[in-house]
Parts: structure tokens; sequence; C-alpha cells
């Protein structure tokens, strides 16, 4: 299984090439295609706790398996998923997907949690709440091991709207993380102004905080203005061992990254769990 975890985050040549050669017409009727024709799927990437490095939950990330073009990342197309609306149904669909992938997951490890990524344009429907309660409801999962994953610009959009919705989703029990935190027009007032559980250290600042003393004092930082708050941390893209070892120095929660696994499909993922469990 070693072979798909490399194969899956290589972007093929062909995917880039006919990228920029179809219509974006073509691309938007292929999307929606692709919806409907299931050739949408989450792959899975194990979330560790970065003392122990027990595995306690993982990230759905959205992949494209196109009939002709082969794997297609989500950067290629969740922009034009937003630009057509069809993000909202997309994330209707993930949020049930990943919501069933927990409980066949918490087979191998009781506490699991599954995160989840929305987009701004997903807070824009007023469905949004309506869709995360049913898919609880219907799915049986337990609210708060999924976490859901949003990123500074969804913040900025709209802020009262997304603080009624945050302050929803939080009486429904689910867990609210901030993706890519450091990134955006990062601003502490976001940090008290909604409900926020996790701040998701973006992975630039992990990537380079052994070879840059400011990435590494931003990491630190970060950690522990999290722990004053209250808030638990997820650093992303730990590529090395030695990665762990600072991030828990830091006290750093939770880990994903490279050096743990690549995101990988469901299949694969169930049989790391059984493997470390
Ligand atoms: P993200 O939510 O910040 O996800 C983390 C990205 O970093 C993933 O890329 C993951 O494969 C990659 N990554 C994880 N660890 C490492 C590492 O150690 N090194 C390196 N170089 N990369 C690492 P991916 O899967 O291509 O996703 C890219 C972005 O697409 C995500 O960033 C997220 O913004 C978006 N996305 C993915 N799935 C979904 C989805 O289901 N819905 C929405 N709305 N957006 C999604
Ligand atoms: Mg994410
Ligand atoms: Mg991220
Ligand atoms: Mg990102």
């Amino acid at each position: 299984s070693d072979i798909s975890f490399e194969y899956t985050e290589e972007p093929q040549r062909t995917a880039i090439e006919t990228h920029h050669t179809t219509s974006k017409i073509q691309r938007e009727i292929d999307l929606a295609n692709a919806l409907k024709q299931q050739q949408l799927a989450l792959f899975y990437q194990p979330i560790v706790d970065v003392k122990s490095q027990a595995i306690v939950g993982c990230e759905s990330l959205i992949r494209w398996i196109h009939p002709d073009r082969g794997m297609i990342p989500p950067d290629e197309f969740i922009g034009l998923a937003e630009d057509t609306g069809l993000i909202v149904p997309m994330g209707k669909w993930i949020i049930h997907e990943a919501c069933k992938a927990r409980n066949r997951f918490a087979e191998h490890i009781d506490n699991i949690y599954v995160s989840i990524n929305l987009s701004p344009i997903q807070f824009e429907s007023p469905s949004l709440v309506r869709d995360i309660e049913s898919a609880f409801v219907s799915t049986g999962v337990k609210p708060n091991r999924i976490y859901l994953e949003i990123t500074e610009t969804t913040l900025m959009l709209d802020p009262l709207n997304v603080a009624n919705i945050l302050n929803d989703l939080k009486r429904l029990d689910a867990v609210i993380a901030l993706d890519d935190f450091g990134t955006g027009y990062s601003s502490f007032s976001y940090l008290h102004r909604f409900p926020i559980d996790i701040l998701k250290i973006d992975q630039s600042f992990v990537f380079t905080m052994q070879d840059n003393s400011r990435s590494k004092e931003i990491v630190r930082t970060l950690c522990s203005l999290a722990t004053s708050l209250g808030m638990r941390t997820i650093a992303e893209g730990i590529e090395r061992e030695s990665d762990l070892h600072l991030l828990n120095s830091f006290a750093a929660d939770f880990g994903q990254g490279y050096f743990i696994a690549k995101p990988m499909p469901e299949e694969d993922f169930v049989n790391f769990l059984k493997a470390r469990s």
C-alpha cells in the first residue's frame, strides 16, 4: 500500500495539461457529472497525538478520480466548485460520507474523530446547519467526533452570519477547527469572537521551523497562545521525526503530515488503523 500513498499525492501531468486546454464550461459539466457518477472520493490522513504518537483522528480530503485524467487534487477543482455553487451539494455529500466513515473507523479506534473541510461558500447556504444536523442524525455519528475545519476567509466573509452558524454548530456539539492559521489576515480578534476549539498551525511554519528561527518562534507562540485560550492545536506538515519532537517540546497537542502518513483511500486507512491499534 506504500505505492498507493505515492501515486495519490503526485498530480498527474495529463491532468494539468488538460486543465488548460479544456474550456471552463466543459470543466463545469465534467465536475457536475463527477458528483453524479461517483467519481469523487474522500481520502483520509491520520492525525496523531504529538506526545504518544497514537492516532486520534484523521482529516478527510477530497479527490476527483477522473476516468481519463486520473487523480485530480482538490486545489484543481474546489475553486470551480465554489464558482458554480456546486460546492454546496458536493459539500453535503462530503459531510455524509465523512460521518459514515467515522462510524466505520470507530470499530478500530473507539474515540477517533474525522475532520471535514468546509468552504466559505457553504456558509452562504441557508441550509448548512440543517444539512450537518441531518448527517449527524441519519448516520448516528457522535457530533463531538466531527471536527469542522474553517478558514480565516470564512470568518471575514460575513462575521455575524458566520458567528451565528458556528454557535448553532456548537449547539449540535460539533468541534470547530481554524485551518491554515497564520496564512490569512490572521487576527487575534477571531480567536475570541468565534467559538473556536482547535487551532491548526499552517504547514508553511512547520516545514521551516527547524531552519528558520522566526517560524520556530511563531509555532511556539501559537502553541502557547492556543493553550492559554483553552484551545487545542494541530500542527500540519510534519515531514520529519524531528518535527514531532520539537512540537512535543512546544506542547502541541496533535499533528499530521507525510512523516506519519499521506492521505490515503479509505481501505488503506482502515488497514493503517488495524496495523497501528
Ligand atoms: P488543507 O485543509 O489545509 O489540507 C492539508 C493539505 O496538506 C492536504 O492537501 C494534505 O494532503 C497536505 N499535506 C498534509 N501533510 C503534508 C505534508 O507533510 N507535506 C505536504 N507537502 N503536504 C501535506 P490536499 O489534500 O491536496 O488538499 C488541499 C486543500 O484542498 C486543503 O487544504 C483544503 O483547503 C482543500 N480541500 C481538500 N478536501 C476538501 C474538501 O473535502 N472540502 C473543501 N471545501 N476543501 C477541501
Ligand atoms: Mg483542512
Ligand atoms: Mg490546512
Ligand atoms: Mg490549505
